[in-house]
């Protein structure tokens, strides 16, 4: 049997963050981890790269998160993006920011780098790190938890859930600490996919995969009732939309709700305009033309010409009322139902997780048991693409284990 002050469960940047600020402060850490290495989320981040944090004050960072963004206040306020920057500059890996999306990543560009200087880190300051640890049960007794496993007993007066959520399930994240803390009594808010692609009945765009439009308005709908509307880029795969303006908005839709993808930054009634205009003045251009003045890319109007059954030679001056109207119906307002959002196998992050309601916002301490805290994507809580994630991941662990009690 061992005993610690505190014993971290889960080695991402929640946990790791948690264990070394508490060591910091003096407390003898175990960081245990199911996988054989720490940091298997961090390794793919940003394709390998790693988008640690986003530009902006914690502030700016609150309505990232959806709805919960206020919970993360104290958190960010804390341990903020500045202080993300500081502490990886100061441990010999400075973070750059690209400025076309606001994003920081280490100066290497990769996520290897990033977990080499976390461990290094934890090892100095002699946090215990206990891998390929496999936890049967948490209990706890009397003011002690004890952390049952097939091997050895490990017991702290404080222990920290910071086991993710259940999306990419392949790299160690099952959903294991909701058990834990359904066990200590917590409430589960049911777990979802969240940054996820989008699926749509009658996919039309298979060949278009990889064809990106930046900044476009996209609405959801339920039932005729706008649900949300969004500036954001996306992208067409070979089966379903992405980039981070779908992959956002995930957490907001489910099967049997619409999406509207405007194109072209013109509502339909300024496409019409516009193109009744151009049939009077200019009625010998193709059709295929006067969409690309539009900036499209070309294999994206030849598809939507193919889909409202206009021939690519066809003038301006031959187009039916019909097929205008349809044509600026595809490119502005066209609704399509939602058939699914992707799931945990392709969603980044979870939606749903351990309930807000039962947490301290202040201190990241369980109101249902004293000792207990959680860090990261375990809670209710998913922010958007861009570093929102490991950053509030971060300012949790820190702020958990600054509010700690030996
Ligand atoms: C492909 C992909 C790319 C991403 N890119 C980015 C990005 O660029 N920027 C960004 O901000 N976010 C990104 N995210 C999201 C981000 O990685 C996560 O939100 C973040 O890592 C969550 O941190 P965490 O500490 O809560 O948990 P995690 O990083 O998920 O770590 C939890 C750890 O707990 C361990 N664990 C689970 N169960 C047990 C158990 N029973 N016992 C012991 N250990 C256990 C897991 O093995 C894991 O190591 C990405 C996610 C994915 C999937």
């Amino acid at each position: 049997m061992k005993n610690f002050d505190l014993i971290v469960v889960g080695g991402g940047p929640g946990g790791i963050f948690a264990a070394i600020t508490a060591a910091e402060k003096g407390f003898k850490v175990a960081l245990l981890e199911k996988n054989k290495r720490i940091g298997n989320k961090i390794l793919v981040a940003g394709s390998g790269k790693c988008n640690l944090t986003h530009v902006g004050k914690p502030k700016d960072f609150l309505d990232k998160y959806g709805e919960s963004g206020k919970f993360l206040k104290e958190a960010l306020n804390k341990f903020s993006p500045d202080k993300l920057r500081e502490f990886f500059a100061e441990n010999g890996l400075s973070l750059v920011l690209v400025e076309e999306s606001g994003k920081f990543f280490p100066s290497t560009f990769s996520s290897v780098d990033v977990v080499s200087l976390l461990r290094t880190k934890l090892t100095k300051l002699n946090v215990q790190i206990v891998e390929n640890f496999k936890i049967e049960e948490i209990l706890k007794v009397n003011d002690e938890f004890h952390i049952v496993s097939d091997k050895e007993e490990y017991r702290a007066k404080n222990v920290l859930l910071a086991t993710g959520g259940k999306s990419y399930p392949g790299i160690g994240t099952t959903g294991d600490g909701y058990i834990f803390a359904k066990n200590l009594g917590h409430k589960i808010v049911p777990p979802q996919p969240a940054l996820a692609p989008i699926f749509v009945k009658e996919y039309k765009f298979e060949e278009l995969s990889g064809i990106s439009f930046q900044d476009v308005k996209i609405i959801f709908w339920k039932e005729n009732k706008k649900l949300i509307e969004k500036m954001g880029s996306i992208l067409l795969t070979h089966t379903n939309f992405s980039g981070p303006g779908i992959l956002d908005n995930s957490r907001y839709v489910e099967s049997g709700t619409y999406m509207e993808i405007n194109y072209i930054g013109l509502d339909c009634e300024g496409f019409n305009k516009n193109i009744i205009e151009s049939i009077n003045t200019d009625g010998k251009k193709t059709v295929k033309k006067y969409l690309l003045k539009y900036m499209l890319p070309e294999r994206f109007v030849k598809k939507i010409l193919t889909i409202s059954e206009i021939s690519e030679d066809l003038k301006l001056s031959e187009l039916s009322k019909i097929k205008r109207e349809n044509l600026a119906r595809m490119l502005t307002s066209n609704k399509m139902e939602i058939s699914k959002v992707g799931n945990f196998e392709m969603a980044m992050v979870t939606k749903g997780g351990v309930s807000l309601e039962e947490i301290n916002s202040k201190t990241m301490e369980s109101k249902k048991v004293r000792g207990l805290y959680f860090a990261g994507e375990i809670l209710d809580i998913d922010g958007d693409t861009g570093g929102y994630n490991i950053q509030g991941a971060c300012s949790m662990g820190v702020l958990a284990s600054k509010s700690m009690g030996k």
